[in-house]
């Protein structure tokens, strides 16, 4: 009926005006001589106060929960968490640690409820917000005090499931951005060396292929960072992603809104990237080419004097100029170099332990004659290490982060030549001439180095003696 709020107001629900519990409390204040002002307000706005507060006392302690939640993953160094709230299978919690989920601890429906709606509501930074299990939905929490110092934010995804629901955090830790070398990811000198001649071609594509997880904006994102870094701001870098994934200090970075369906998404990053050619950039960032209106965009904007890097799914360099004509780009744009300036692929493969892996030669009996024999084809076998049992220093995983394969195209009239009359062997012998590494050659090289286990690599990248790396 009635609220009695810190700064003296007494909000009294217009409907209960003249009851007697309420007048009674008015002359009670009276009495006492407590200062306050009477306003009459709708009932809803009465229970909205207390409604509020719940919210706010039942947030606290789950916000402690979630908090300590992100802390015990930031130690493990976990990329993302998994929360699966289902009624059958009540809550469980997985990280993602190394590319593998983990799974972390069991809970009851009834926490794990709890735990999404705190994260959802009280501690993303989306303003009145409710969180709806049975939509997608899609925020980011980048408030520092609710976050570990590691981090600059979390991305939060949620979606249904068959009997409840899931949600996905990514973190995002800030610690990448200190360093700028491709090489440090696992790139060759001679490949950091061709990105480095893309930077310097004034307009252009440059498109980066791969599926997700394969570590594509961590590479644009050194790739803007170090332009930046080097031009001491003289560049004008406008990114349009979906969502922001890490702050690249230095560039405008756009949202795209979020939208419900693939249709609205993809005319709100239409409408991101024609505004972002408006506002006079140097270079351009769009996170993904996924359809024929922003394909068609983002030739459009090399066109007009643009330098652009964006990513698309595509599983070799010269397949990415496939994918963009399957997408609808016009063959004579695709075949030349001025558009199309530059073609990179790449993985992530598990790195091995160094404290625990376990030489090949010594361990073939566990393995399927026909694999040795087929590793025999390309490998220095005595060079070659699997993954050991893990130790203290991997905790039992025996691997160690995850590093780079990788190809990366440079495109020029020869090249384009050939693509255009449709000969691939001529391309890719070219491309070879010209001293590329296939990413399959790249895995081999990391194999024989010690640093990959064949048996990883070929789940990533494919049979190690399937020669060129058509597809
Ligand atoms: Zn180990």
């Amino acid at each position: 009926m009635l609220v009695l709020l810190d700064d003296g107001r007494l909000i009294v629900a217009k409907s209960y005006a003249f009851n007697p519990h309420v007048r009674g409390f008015i002359s009670r204040l009276n009495r006492l001589g407590f200062a306050h002002t009477v306003q009459h307000a709708d009932l809803s706005v009465v229970m909205g106060y207390y409604s509020g507060q719940q919210v706010q006392e039942r947030h606290s302690d789950m916000q402690m929960a979630a908090k300590n939640l992100f802390e015990k993953a930031v130690a493990l160094r976990a990329s993302d968490i998994h929360i699966r709230v289902s009624k059958r299978l009540r809550t469980q919690i997985f990280f993602r640690i190394h590319n593998d989920l983990e799974f972390v601890e069991e809970y009851s429906f009834d926490y794990g409820e709890k735990l999404c709606s705190t994260i959802y509501q009280a501690m993303a930074d989306v303003s009145d917000s409710t969180f709806e299990h049975m939509s997608r939905q899609d925020a980011r929490i980048s408030e520092k005090s609710k976050i570990p110092i590691n981090l600059d934010g979390i991305r939060i995804a949620t979606s249904p499931q068959v009997d409840g629901y899931i949600m996905v955090l990514r973190l995002l830790y800030n610690d990448t951005s200190s360093d700028l070398d491709l090489v440090k990811l696992g790139y060759e000198q001679f490949q950091s060396d061709s990105i480095e001649y893309m930077k310097k071609k004034p307009t252009g594509v440059m498109i980066i292929g791969g599926p997700t997880g394969s570590g594509k904006s961590t590479t644009l994102q050194r790739v803007l960072g170090s332009i930046i870094h080097e031009t001491q701001g003289r560049k004008h870098i406008i990114t349009v992603e979906d969502p922001p994934e890490y702050p690249i200090p230095g560039a405008v970075q756009t949202p795209v809104a979020n939208a419900d369906t693939e249709e609205a998404r993809s005319k709100e990053f239409q409408k991101a990237i024609k505004a972002a050619m408006r506002l006079d950039p140097d270079i351009i960032m769009l996170s993904e080419v996924r359809d024929n209106p922003t394909a068609r965009l983002v030739v459009q904007a090399a066109m007009t004097g643009h330098q652009v890097w964006t990513t698309v799914h595509a599983n070799s360099a010269l397949a990415i100029i496939d994918r963009l004509r399957d997408l609808g780009v016009h063959a004579d744009l695709l075949t030349d170099p001025t558009v199309i300036g530059g073609l990179i692929c790449q993985r992530l493969v598990k790195q091995l332990c160094p404290h625990c892996k376990a030489p090949l030669t010594e361990n073939l009996g566990r393995y399927d004659e026909r694999d040795i024999k087929r590793f025999m084809h390309v490998l220095h076998m005595d060079k070659v290490f699997i993954q050991g049992d893990g130790c203290d220093q991997c905790r039992g995983s025996g691997t160690m982060g995850r590093t780079v394969v990788a190809e990366t195209v440079m495109t020029d009239n020869e090249l384009m030549k050939y693509i255009k009359n449709g000969d691939r062997l001529a391309a890719l012998n070219y491309v070879r001439q010209q001293g590329v590494m296939s990413m399959l050659d790249h895995a081999i090289k990391k194999i024989n180095l010690g640093i990959v286990d064949p048996f990883q690599a070929e789940d990533i990248v494919g049979v190690l003696n399937a020669g060129l790396t058509e597809k």
